[in-house]
């Protein structure tokens, strides 16, 4: 069973084009997949409706065994990681990290062993008392994905989360985000129009145009056959 199944997925705003075309994909539970393409092919519509942020015109969502529609995001347990990774900037590390469990009523003990289990994998324990504004972009990246760990998310969901970096820190943070998917073993779908992130980071990569599923592939098969 896919973690994430896509069915003829459409998504029309008004009445011109088709932003989004008929597409079908299925993520496997602990895949990476990413989906690329140039501006404007869909590829951000079709992460918002997998997180439940955009109506579906036609077609079916579907997360585990759960078709979901019609469910709103809160009730959808994915967790998407923001391009400017909304931190609270008055919020110590240790409580961004905690803010959703906080939402969802934990208790002290609770919140504390999870916050701990999670900043330890991501290696942010030394820094659980400073602020988001003292941290480096890589950590606040680490802070972003331990606030989703600790939901205990089916999935992570990124859009575009390198985007406003240099090119330095875009090929650093591509690394450890690869090497904590893999750690964490989560599913993951990760949108980017960058063709290097896209043949490095994925298992499999979904190449969108115009709306349109093109190809369907892991990037050795993509290198082969172009
Ligand atoms: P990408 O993420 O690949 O850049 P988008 O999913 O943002 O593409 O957009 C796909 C198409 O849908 C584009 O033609 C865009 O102009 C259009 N679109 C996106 N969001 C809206 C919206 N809220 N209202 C109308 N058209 C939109
Ligand atoms: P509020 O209810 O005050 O608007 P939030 O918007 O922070 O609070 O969260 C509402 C619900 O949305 C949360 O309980 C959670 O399930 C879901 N949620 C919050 N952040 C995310 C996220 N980054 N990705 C996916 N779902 C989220």
């Amino acid at each position: 069973m896919a973690a994430i199944t896509m069915k003829n997925i459409v998504k029309k705003y008004g009445d011109g084009f088709p932003a989004v075309n008929d597409v079908s994909i299925d993520v496997q539970d602990g895949e990476f997949m990413i989906l690329v393409g140039p501006s404007g092919c869909g590829k951000s519509t079709l992460l918002r409706m997998i997180v439940g942020l955009e109506d579906i015109t036609d077609g079916d969502m579907v997360i585990g065994e759960r078709k979901v529609n019609d469910l709103a995001p809160r009730d959808r347990n994915l967790a998407m990681v923001f391009q400017n990774y909304a931190l609270y900037p008055h919020l110590s590390v240790y409580e961004n990290i905690a803010f959703p469990l906080r939402l969802a009523g934990a208790s002290d003990s609770e919140v504390d062993e999870k916050v701990r289990a999670a900043s330890k994998t991501l290696e942010l324990d030394e820094h659980l008392e400073r602020k988001p504004g003292n941290l480096s972009g890589g950590q606040r990246q680490r802070v972003a994905m331990g606030r989703a760990i600790v939901r205990d998310a089916d999935a992570f969901l990124f859009d575009e989360p390198l985007s406003n970096l240099d090119a330095k820190l875009r090929g650093q943070m591509r690394t450890e985000i690869a090497r904590l998917q893999k750690r964490l073993g989560i599913t993951t779908v990760y949108v980017t129009h960058d063709q290097t992130e896209a043949m490095t980071l994925g298992d499999r990569v979904a190449v969108l145009k115009r709306g349109v599923l093109q190809q369907l592939a892991s990037p050795r098969e993509l290198y082969t056959n172009p």
